[in-house]
Protein backbone atom coordinates (compact mmCIF):
# COMPACT_ATOMS: atom_id res chain seq x y z
CA UNK A 1 0.00 0.00 0.00
CA UNK A 2 1.46 3.26 -1.34
CA UNK A 3 0.74 5.04 1.71
CA UNK A 4 2.98 3.34 3.79
CA UNK A 5 6.12 4.66 1.52
CA UNK A 6 4.75 8.06 1.62
CA UNK A 7 4.01 9.03 5.24
CA UNK A 8 5.24 6.61 7.45
CA UNK A 9 8.70 7.05 8.51
CA UNK A 10 12.26 4.95 7.68
CA UNK A 11 12.37 4.14 10.96
CA UNK A 12 10.51 0.88 10.34
CA UNK A 13 11.96 -2.38 11.06
CA UNK A 14 9.96 -5.49 11.23
CA UNK A 15 7.71 -4.11 8.60
CA UNK A 16 10.53 -4.37 5.90
CA UNK A 17 11.28 -7.95 6.65
CA UNK A 18 7.47 -9.13 6.54
CA UNK A 19 6.09 -6.43 3.95
CA UNK A 20 2.62 -7.70 4.41
CA UNK A 21 -0.28 -5.99 5.02
CA UNK A 22 -2.13 -7.91 7.94
CA UNK A 23 -5.27 -7.63 9.14
CA UNK A 24 -6.51 -10.41 11.72
CA UNK A 25 -4.41 -12.54 13.95
CA UNK A 26 -5.95 -15.08 16.55
CA UNK A 27 -3.31 -17.81 19.17
CA UNK A 28 -0.28 -18.46 17.14
CA UNK A 29 -1.85 -17.29 13.98
CA UNK A 30 -1.45 -14.14 11.77
CA UNK A 31 -3.41 -13.51 8.94
CA UNK A 32 -2.80 -10.82 5.59
CA UNK A 33 -5.26 -8.64 3.70
CA UNK A 34 -5.66 -11.58 0.80
CA UNK A 35 -6.44 -14.37 3.59
CA UNK A 36 -2.65 -16.02 3.79
CA UNK A 37 -2.16 -17.17 6.88
CA UNK A 38 1.39 -17.25 8.76
CA UNK A 39 2.66 -19.01 12.06
CA UNK A 40 3.88 -16.47 14.41
CA UNK A 41 6.87 -17.45 15.75
CA UNK A 42 7.86 -13.57 15.89
CA UNK A 43 5.41 -13.29 18.85
CA UNK A 44 5.61 -9.52 18.87
CA UNK A 45 8.98 -9.46 20.22
CA UNK A 46 7.81 -11.86 23.31
CA UNK A 47 4.83 -9.65 23.78
CA UNK A 48 2.33 -12.33 22.19
CA UNK A 49 3.58 -15.14 25.22
CA UNK A 50 -0.40 -16.05 25.20
CA UNK A 51 -1.55 -15.64 21.91
CA UNK A 52 -2.95 -13.61 19.24
CA UNK A 53 -6.19 -12.23 20.98
CA UNK A 54 -6.64 -14.89 23.44
CA UNK A 55 -10.33 -15.68 23.78
CA UNK A 56 -10.36 -16.10 27.62
CA UNK A 57 -8.58 -12.56 27.71
CA UNK A 58 -10.68 -10.91 24.99
CA UNK A 59 -13.97 -11.93 26.95
CA UNK A 60 -12.75 -10.13 30.09
CA UNK A 61 -12.16 -7.22 28.32
CA UNK A 62 -15.33 -7.21 25.88
CA UNK A 63 -17.23 -7.46 29.03
CA UNK A 64 -15.33 -4.23 30.50
CA UNK A 65 -15.56 -1.97 27.87
CA UNK A 66 -19.51 -2.98 28.08
CA UNK A 67 -19.71 -1.85 31.14
CA UNK A 68 -18.10 1.20 30.63
CA UNK A 69 -15.30 -0.08 32.44
CA UNK A 70 -12.61 2.93 33.53
CA UNK A 71 -10.28 2.99 30.06
CA UNK A 72 -7.83 5.98 31.50
CA UNK A 73 -7.60 6.85 35.06
CA UNK A 74 -4.20 8.55 35.14
CA UNK A 75 -2.98 6.77 38.35
CA UNK A 76 -6.32 6.72 40.20
CA UNK A 77 -7.71 3.80 42.30
CA UNK A 78 -9.75 1.51 40.23
CA UNK A 79 -11.28 -1.84 40.47
CA UNK A 80 -9.07 -3.16 37.74
CA UNK A 81 -6.21 -1.91 38.98
CA UNK A 82 -6.91 -3.03 42.65
CA UNK A 83 -7.93 -6.79 41.11
CA UNK A 84 -4.95 -7.31 39.57
CA UNK A 85 -2.84 -6.27 41.87
CA UNK A 86 -4.82 -8.41 44.37
CA UNK A 87 -4.20 -11.18 41.74
CA UNK A 88 -0.42 -10.47 40.98
CA UNK A 89 -0.30 -10.48 45.01
CA UNK A 90 -1.95 -13.87 45.54
CA UNK A 91 -0.82 -16.30 42.64
CA UNK A 92 2.99 -14.43 41.92
CA UNK A 93 4.41 -12.99 44.43
CA UNK A 94 3.35 -14.73 48.14
CA UNK A 95 3.85 -18.20 46.16
CA UNK A 96 7.18 -17.27 45.30
CA UNK A 97 8.21 -15.39 48.68
CA UNK A 98 8.57 -12.53 47.21
CA UNK A 99 8.41 -9.07 49.21
CA UNK A 100 7.74 -6.25 46.51
CA UNK A 101 5.84 -2.70 45.92
CA UNK A 102 4.74 -2.50 42.37
CA UNK A 103 5.59 0.98 40.61
CA UNK A 104 3.20 1.25 37.66
CA UNK A 105 5.33 3.36 34.61
CA UNK A 106 4.79 4.65 31.33
CA UNK A 107 3.14 1.77 29.36
CA UNK A 108 6.83 0.84 27.63
CA UNK A 109 9.25 -1.28 28.75
CA UNK A 110 11.45 1.38 28.42
CA UNK A 111 10.21 3.65 31.05
CA UNK A 112 9.97 0.87 33.49
CA UNK A 113 13.91 0.76 33.06
CA UNK A 114 14.04 4.24 33.24
CA UNK A 115 11.84 4.39 36.79
CA UNK A 116 13.95 1.20 37.89
CA UNK A 117 17.63 3.15 37.38
CA UNK A 118 16.31 6.34 38.78
CA UNK A 119 14.98 4.74 42.20
CA UNK A 120 18.32 2.85 42.00
CA UNK A 121 20.63 6.07 42.00
CA UNK A 122 18.52 7.70 44.47
CA UNK A 123 18.29 5.15 46.78
CA UNK A 124 22.00 4.71 46.68
CA UNK A 125 23.23 8.34 46.21
CA UNK A 126 25.19 7.16 43.27
CA UNK A 127 25.29 7.45 39.69
CA UNK A 128 26.90 4.52 37.94
CA UNK A 129 24.89 1.05 37.05
CA UNK A 130 26.93 -2.04 35.61
CA UNK A 131 25.34 -3.37 32.85
CA UNK A 132 26.52 -6.14 30.16
CA UNK A 133 27.60 -6.53 26.60
CA UNK A 134 25.11 -7.37 24.17
CA UNK A 135 22.02 -6.05 26.76
CA UNK A 136 19.48 -4.64 25.66
CA UNK A 137 17.53 -2.20 27.76
CA UNK A 138 15.36 0.10 25.58
CA UNK A 139 15.62 2.93 23.40
CA UNK A 140 14.86 6.46 25.88
CA UNK A 141 17.94 8.04 26.83
CA UNK A 142 18.40 6.81 30.06
CA UNK A 143 17.78 3.35 29.14
CA UNK A 144 19.78 3.15 26.06
CA UNK A 145 22.52 3.94 28.23
CA UNK A 146 22.62 0.63 29.05
CA UNK A 147 21.74 -0.96 25.99
CA UNK A 148 25.29 -2.35 24.69
CA UNK A 149 23.90 -2.41 20.70
CA UNK A 150 25.86 0.68 18.24
CA UNK A 151 23.12 0.74 15.77
CA UNK A 152 20.71 1.77 18.65
CA UNK A 153 23.20 3.66 21.06
CA UNK A 154 24.10 5.52 17.36
CA UNK A 155 20.75 7.65 17.25
CA UNK A 156 20.91 8.99 20.57
CA UNK A 157 23.21 11.77 19.17
CA UNK A 158 24.68 12.95 22.56
CA UNK A 159 27.17 11.42 24.43
CA UNK A 160 25.84 8.96 27.11
CA UNK A 161 27.42 8.30 30.75
CA UNK A 162 26.52 6.98 34.07
CA UNK A 163 26.96 3.28 32.80
CA UNK A 164 30.00 0.88 33.24
CA UNK A 165 29.69 -2.19 30.87
CA UNK A 166 30.53 -5.60 31.68
CA UNK A 167 31.46 -8.62 30.03
CA UNK A 168 28.52 -11.06 30.18
CA UNK A 169 28.91 -14.79 30.82
CA UNK A 170 30.84 -16.27 27.78
CA UNK A 171 31.73 -12.64 26.44
CA UNK A 172 35.02 -14.12 27.03
CA UNK A 173 35.28 -17.58 26.65
CA UNK A 174 33.70 -20.30 28.31
CA UNK A 175 36.25 -20.82 31.39
CA UNK A 176 35.90 -17.12 32.35
CA UNK A 177 33.90 -16.48 35.33
CA UNK A 178 33.13 -12.64 34.50
CA UNK A 179 31.16 -12.55 37.91
CA UNK A 180 35.24 -12.68 39.02
CA UNK A 181 36.23 -9.74 37.06
CA UNK A 182 33.13 -7.66 38.15
CA UNK A 183 33.93 -8.44 41.26
CA UNK A 184 37.72 -7.81 41.04
CA UNK A 185 37.24 -3.80 39.10
CA UNK A 186 34.54 -3.08 42.00
CA UNK A 187 36.96 -4.53 44.76
CA UNK A 188 40.02 -2.07 43.15
CA UNK A 189 39.47 1.70 44.19
CA UNK A 190 42.05 2.16 40.96
CA UNK A 191 39.99 0.04 38.52
CA UNK A 192 38.93 3.46 37.13
CA UNK A 193 35.13 2.08 37.33
CA UNK A 194 32.70 4.32 39.97
CA UNK A 195 30.96 2.48 42.68
CA UNK A 196 27.99 1.99 41.39
CA UNK A 197 24.34 1.74 42.43
CA UNK A 198 23.19 -1.37 41.04
CA UNK A 199 24.10 -4.23 38.24
CA UNK A 200 21.35 -4.34 35.46
CA UNK A 201 20.94 -7.94 33.98
CA UNK A 202 18.93 -9.96 31.53
CA UNK A 203 19.09 -13.51 32.50
CA UNK A 204 18.52 -14.45 28.74
CA UNK A 205 19.49 -11.47 26.23
CA UNK A 206 17.05 -11.03 24.15
CA UNK A 207 17.50 -9.10 21.31
CA UNK A 208 21.31 -9.18 22.12
CA UNK A 209 21.42 -13.17 20.69
CA UNK A 210 19.56 -15.14 22.98
CA UNK A 211 22.27 -15.60 25.48
CA UNK A 212 21.28 -16.92 28.10
CA UNK A 213 23.36 -16.87 31.62
CA UNK A 214 23.47 -19.88 33.68
CA UNK A 215 22.19 -20.48 37.31
CA UNK A 216 25.24 -20.40 38.96
CA UNK A 217 26.63 -17.26 37.04
CA UNK A 218 23.44 -15.52 38.38
CA UNK A 219 24.19 -16.84 41.92
CA UNK A 220 27.77 -15.46 41.42
CA UNK A 221 26.45 -12.11 39.95
CA UNK A 222 24.36 -11.86 42.90
CA UNK A 223 27.13 -12.51 45.35
CA UNK A 224 29.34 -9.94 44.22
CA UNK A 225 26.15 -7.17 44.54
CA UNK A 226 25.79 -8.46 48.12
CA UNK A 227 29.34 -8.41 48.98
CA UNK A 228 29.75 -4.74 47.47
CA UNK A 229 26.25 -3.04 48.60
CA UNK A 230 25.13 -2.86 45.36
CA UNK A 231 21.45 -3.40 44.07
CA UNK A 232 20.54 -6.42 41.58
CA UNK A 233 18.12 -5.43 38.85
CA UNK A 234 16.52 -7.85 36.67
CA UNK A 235 15.36 -6.69 33.15
CA UNK A 236 12.94 -9.55 32.77
CA UNK A 237 10.40 -7.56 30.39
CA UNK A 238 11.41 -10.51 27.27
CA UNK A 239 12.21 -13.13 29.59
CA UNK A 240 9.57 -12.59 32.23
CA UNK A 241 5.85 -13.96 32.07
CA UNK A 242 6.55 -17.36 31.76
CA UNK A 243 9.26 -17.61 28.54
CA UNK A 244 11.55 -19.16 29.75
CA UNK A 245 9.26 -21.79 31.49
CA UNK A 246 8.82 -20.05 35.28
CA UNK A 247 6.67 -16.82 35.53
CA UNK A 248 9.84 -14.76 36.58
CA UNK A 249 13.22 -15.79 34.68
CA UNK A 250 15.69 -15.88 37.56
CA UNK A 251 13.37 -18.28 39.54
CA UNK A 252 15.27 -21.31 39.15
CA UNK A 253 18.78 -19.65 40.19
CA UNK A 254 17.01 -18.56 43.21
CA UNK A 255 18.31 -15.15 43.59
CA UNK A 256 16.32 -11.58 44.63
CA UNK A 257 16.65 -9.22 42.69
CA UNK A 258 16.18 -5.91 44.49
CA UNK A 259 14.39 -4.56 41.50
CA UNK A 260 12.31 -6.51 38.61
CA UNK A 261 11.21 -4.80 35.56
CA UNK A 262 8.44 -6.39 33.71
CA UNK A 263 6.51 -4.86 30.43
CA UNK A 264 6.31 -7.30 27.22
CA UNK A 265 4.08 -9.83 28.20
CA UNK A 266 2.63 -8.91 31.19
CA UNK A 267 -0.76 -7.34 29.64
CA UNK A 268 -1.02 -10.92 27.95
CA UNK A 269 -3.19 -9.16 25.44
CA UNK A 270 -0.70 -7.12 23.42
CA UNK A 271 -1.59 -4.32 25.47
CA UNK A 272 0.81 -1.65 26.71
CA UNK A 273 2.11 -2.15 30.18
CA UNK A 274 4.99 -1.68 32.38
CA UNK A 275 6.14 -2.24 36.30
CA UNK A 276 8.92 -1.81 38.60
CA UNK A 277 9.14 -4.13 41.12
CA UNK A 278 10.74 -3.01 43.96
CA UNK A 279 11.90 -4.15 48.00
CA UNK A 280 9.71 -2.00 49.99
CA UNK A 281 13.08 -0.17 51.70
CA UNK A 282 13.46 0.79 48.15
CA UNK A 283 10.58 2.83 47.45
CA UNK A 284 12.08 6.32 48.34
CA UNK A 285 9.67 8.22 45.46
CA UNK A 286 7.80 11.56 46.40
CA UNK A 287 4.59 11.58 44.75
CA UNK A 288 4.95 11.90 41.17
CA UNK A 289 7.82 11.98 41.00
CA UNK A 290 8.27 9.84 38.22
CA UNK A 291 5.00 10.84 36.68
CA UNK A 292 3.04 9.94 33.48
CA UNK A 293 -0.48 10.04 31.72
CA UNK A 294 -0.57 6.71 30.89
CA UNK A 295 0.57 5.38 34.23
CA UNK A 296 -1.41 1.98 34.67
CA UNK A 297 -3.24 0.80 31.22
CA UNK A 298 -6.94 -0.35 32.91
CA UNK A 299 -7.52 -2.39 30.07
CA UNK A 300 -4.49 -3.89 30.29
CA UNK A 301 -5.25 -4.68 34.13
CA UNK A 302 -8.03 -6.58 32.97
CA UNK A 303 -6.12 -8.62 30.54
CA UNK A 304 -3.00 -9.23 33.01
CA UNK A 305 -5.45 -10.08 35.82
CA UNK A 306 -7.30 -12.81 33.18
CA UNK A 307 -3.87 -14.01 32.24
CA UNK A 308 -2.59 -14.59 36.04
CA UNK A 309 -5.43 -16.22 37.16
CA UNK A 310 -5.83 -18.67 34.01
CA UNK A 311 -2.24 -19.23 33.28
CA UNK A 312 -0.37 -18.63 36.94
CA UNK A 313 -2.90 -20.49 39.49
CA UNK A 314 -1.27 -23.77 39.33
CA UNK A 315 2.39 -24.78 37.50
CA UNK A 316 0.61 -26.83 34.88
CA UNK A 317 1.07 -23.93 32.37
CA UNK A 318 4.85 -23.68 33.14
CA UNK A 319 5.66 -27.41 33.00
CA UNK A 320 4.10 -26.89 29.66
CA UNK A 321 6.44 -24.36 28.45
CA UNK A 322 9.13 -26.30 29.93
CA UNK A 323 8.11 -29.57 28.01
CA UNK A 324 7.68 -27.34 24.69
CA UNK A 325 10.99 -25.72 25.29
CA UNK A 326 12.55 -29.32 25.69
CA UNK A 327 11.25 -29.78 22.33
CA UNK A 328 12.57 -26.72 20.33
CA UNK A 329 16.10 -27.22 22.19
CA UNK A 330 15.89 -31.19 20.81
CA UNK A 331 15.27 -30.01 16.82
CA UNK A 332 17.18 -27.11 17.17
CA UNK A 333 20.21 -29.39 18.34
CA UNK A 334 19.46 -31.88 15.46
CA UNK A 335 19.52 -29.28 12.65
CA UNK A 336 22.62 -28.43 14.07
CA UNK A 337 24.00 -31.63 14.12
CA UNK A 338 22.61 -32.38 10.67
CA UNK A 339 23.46 -29.01 8.81
CA UNK A 340 25.69 -26.98 11.05
CA UNK A 341 29.02 -28.32 9.68
CA UNK A 342 30.57 -27.85 13.60
CA UNK A 343 29.60 -23.91 13.18
CA UNK A 344 26.14 -23.57 14.36
CA UNK A 345 24.62 -23.49 17.72
CA UNK A 346 21.40 -23.74 20.16
CA UNK A 347 20.78 -20.96 22.37
CA UNK A 348 18.65 -20.03 25.13
CA UNK A 349 15.94 -21.63 28.03
CA UNK A 350 12.31 -22.72 27.85
CA UNK A 351 10.65 -21.25 25.00
CA UNK A 352 13.14 -18.77 24.12
CA UNK A 353 15.49 -20.44 22.12
CA UNK A 354 18.31 -19.41 18.89
CA UNK A 355 19.37 -21.32 16.62
CA UNK A 356 23.18 -19.07 16.41
CA UNK A 357 23.97 -19.37 12.28
CA UNK A 358 27.39 -17.11 12.79
CA UNK A 359 26.83 -15.18 9.94
CA UNK A 360 23.36 -12.54 9.99
CA UNK A 361 23.51 -12.80 6.11
CA UNK A 362 22.89 -16.80 6.51
CA UNK A 363 20.31 -15.93 9.15
CA UNK A 364 18.26 -13.09 7.40
CA UNK A 365 17.75 -15.75 4.06
CA UNK A 366 16.93 -18.54 6.40
CA UNK A 367 14.14 -16.29 8.00
CA UNK A 368 13.02 -15.42 4.47
CA UNK A 369 13.10 -18.38 3.35
CA UNK A 370 10.66 -19.33 5.93
CA UNK A 371 8.78 -16.37 5.48
CA UNK A 372 7.58 -17.88 1.84
CA UNK A 373 6.67 -21.02 3.51
CA UNK A 374 4.24 -19.39 5.83
CA UNK A 375 6.10 -18.66 9.04
CA UNK A 376 7.12 -15.40 10.49
CA UNK A 377 10.20 -15.60 12.70
CA UNK A 378 12.96 -12.77 12.87
CA UNK A 379 16.60 -12.91 13.89
CA UNK A 380 18.74 -11.27 17.23
CA UNK A 381 22.30 -10.45 18.36
CA UNK A 382 25.09 -7.99 17.11
CA UNK A 383 24.94 -9.19 13.89
CA UNK A 384 21.43 -10.67 13.62
CA UNK A 385 23.19 -13.69 13.41
CA UNK A 386 20.96 -15.61 15.62
CA UNK A 387 17.40 -16.85 14.38
CA UNK A 388 14.96 -16.67 17.58
CA UNK A 389 11.81 -18.39 18.34
CA UNK A 390 9.46 -16.46 20.66
CA UNK A 391 6.13 -18.32 19.84
CA UNK A 392 3.31 -18.26 21.86
CA UNK A 393 3.70 -20.05 24.87
CA UNK A 394 0.10 -21.74 24.37
CA UNK A 395 1.50 -22.98 20.55
CA UNK A 396 0.11 -26.16 19.50
CA UNK A 397 2.35 -29.51 19.84
CA UNK A 398 1.16 -29.91 15.74
CA UNK A 399 2.06 -26.00 15.13
CA UNK A 400 5.35 -25.63 17.09
CA UNK A 401 6.29 -29.09 15.09
CA UNK A 402 5.50 -27.30 11.75
CA UNK A 403 6.85 -24.34 12.87
CA UNK A 404 10.30 -25.73 13.29
CA UNK A 405 9.61 -28.07 10.52
CA UNK A 406 9.93 -24.80 8.85
CA UNK A 407 12.94 -23.76 10.12
CA UNK A 408 14.44 -27.05 9.63
CA UNK A 409 13.44 -26.72 5.43
CA UNK A 410 14.38 -23.23 4.86
CA UNK A 411 17.99 -23.91 6.79
CA UNK A 412 18.31 -27.19 4.45
CA UNK A 413 17.31 -25.14 1.59
CA UNK A 414 19.85 -21.80 1.71
CA UNK A 415 22.54 -23.99 2.71
CA UNK A 416 21.58 -26.14 -0.18
CA UNK A 417 21.81 -23.22 -2.60
CA UNK A 418 25.23 -21.72 -0.69
CA UNK A 419 26.60 -24.80 -2.14
CA UNK A 420 26.05 -27.16 0.25
CA UNK A 421 24.95 -30.84 -1.53
CA UNK A 422 22.29 -32.02 -0.42
CA UNK A 423 20.17 -35.33 -2.09
CA UNK A 424 17.09 -33.78 -1.89
CA UNK A 425 14.46 -30.79 -1.34
CA UNK A 426 12.73 -30.87 1.50
CA UNK A 427 10.26 -29.00 0.47
CA UNK A 428 9.39 -31.80 -2.11
CA UNK A 429 9.14 -34.59 0.71
CA UNK A 430 7.00 -33.92 3.51
CA UNK A 431 7.67 -37.47 4.86
CA UNK A 432 11.13 -36.15 5.86
CA UNK A 433 10.05 -33.77 8.27
CA UNK A 434 11.77 -34.02 11.39
CA UNK A 435 11.20 -37.67 13.23
CA UNK A 436 11.11 -36.26 16.77
CA UNK A 437 8.04 -36.56 18.37
CA UNK A 438 6.68 -33.68 20.87
CA UNK A 439 5.72 -36.26 23.12
CA UNK A 440 9.43 -37.70 23.62
CA UNK A 441 10.69 -34.06 24.65
CA UNK A 442 8.11 -34.68 27.99
C1 LIG B 1 11.80 -4.83 24.73
C2 LIG B 1 12.71 -4.66 25.87
C3 LIG B 1 12.83 -3.43 26.53
C4 LIG B 1 12.15 -2.17 26.04
O1 LIG B 1 10.76 -2.28 26.03
P1 LIG B 1 9.95 -1.27 25.09
O2 LIG B 1 8.52 -1.55 25.41
O3 LIG B 1 10.31 -1.63 23.68
O4 LIG B 1 10.36 0.09 25.44
C5 LIG B 1 13.64 -3.37 27.64
N1 LIG B 1 14.31 -4.45 28.09
C6 LIG B 1 14.22 -5.64 27.48
C7 LIG B 1 14.95 -6.81 28.03
C8 LIG B 1 13.43 -5.78 26.33
O5 LIG B 1 13.36 -6.96 25.71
Amino acid sequence: MKVFDEIESEVQSYARAFPRIFNKAQGEYLYDEEGNQYLDFLGGAGTLNYGHNNPIFKEALLEYIQADGITHGLDLHTKAKGEFLESFSEKILKPRNMNYVMQFTGPTGTNAVEAALKIARKYKGRENIISFTNGFHGCSMGALAATGNSHHRGAAGVSMSGITRMPYEGYLGDDIDTTAYLDKVLSDSSSGVDHPAAVMVETVQGEGGINACSVEWLRNLEAVCRKHDVLLIVDDIQAGCGRTGSFFSFEEAGIKPDIVTLSKSLSGYGLPFAVVLMSPELDQWKPGEHNGTFRGNNLAFVTAKAAIDHYWSDDKFAKEVQRKGEYIEQRMSAIVEKYGEGNMTTRGRGMMRGLNCISGDLAGQITKEAFKHGLVIETSGADDQVVKTLCPLTTSDENLKRGLDIVEAAVQKVLKSNDVPEEHDFFADDSDSAEESLAGAA
